[in-house]
């Protein structure tokens, strides 16, 4: 799909722009073949598959992909990296949306002060962006 005659604003287009910067990846090269979520062993518990969220940023709609679980659900496991056929680091644009929100809300996860019970819970990817906010 050519997304040459659609106009962005500029909300839309800095939210994509900073999410590639962070990934490092162009979200434009996704054809939407939904491969990266066919073989994502997590796609059951996110309430939006991860070729979805590629959607979404390119459209520039970063409500809805920060309101997704998927990015927390995401354990980092490659296998949507290594599968797509357009070689797209899927992985990397997970992260991209974890260290976004981090970026923007420091202080959303501070784990000396989350409950034991809530710790336990926690999918530790959540923990492992967390800390990975004060490195990058
Ligand atoms: S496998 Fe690659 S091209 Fe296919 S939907 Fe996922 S990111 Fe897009
Ligand atoms: S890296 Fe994340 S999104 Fe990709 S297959 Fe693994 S768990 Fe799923």
């Amino acid at each position: 799909m050519s997304y040459e005659y659609i106009k962005f604003g500029k909300e839309e287009r800095e939210f994509r722009e900073k999410i590639e910067e962070i990934s490092g990846e162009n979200v434009f090269s996704c054809y939407q073949c939904g491969k990266c979520s066919a073989g994502c062993m997590f796609s059951d518990k996110m309430d939006r598959t991860v070729n979805q969220q590629i959607h979404r940023i390119q459209m520039g709609q970063k409500e809805k992909v920060l309101a997704a679980n998927t990015h927390w659900i995401c354990a980092s496991c490659l296998t949507c990296s290594v599968r797509c056929p357009r070689d797209i680091d899927v992985a990397a644009i997970m992260e991209a949306i974890r260290e976004y929100i981090l970026r923007e809300e420091p202080e959303k996860i501070i784990v000396s002060e989350l409950p034991k019970e809530v710790l336990e819970r926690l999918p530790n990817i959540a923990l492992v962006g967390n800390f990975r906010k004060m490195t990058g």
